[in-house]
């Protein structure tokens, strides 16, 4: 993951785990299970607030099994 802030290079950084659905919220990882969907690391950055997202390293299987997700071509 990441050892410094990536918009301001500090190294006071938060983490926690959350989940990618919740019963009112949109599914943000689609097909990647209902029973136990993929989790963010979301990692917080104490000095600047800038939020940095991944999908749990344990997880990251699921969103490449998933359907739902194809290939990123910019355009
Ligand atoms: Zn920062």
């Amino acid at each position: 993951m990441i050892k410094e802030c990536q918009a301001c290079g500090q190294t006071h950084l938060l983490a926690a785990t959350t989940a990618s659905n919740g019963g009112y919220g949109p599914n943000l990882l689609p097909g990647t299970g209902s029973w136990r969907p993929a989790r963010f690391e979301v990692v917080v950055c104490g000095k600047c607030g800038y939020v940095h997202w991944f999908v749990q390293k344990e997880d990251l299987d699921k969103v490449k099994r998933s359907k739902h997700f194809r290939p990123y071509r910019p355009s």
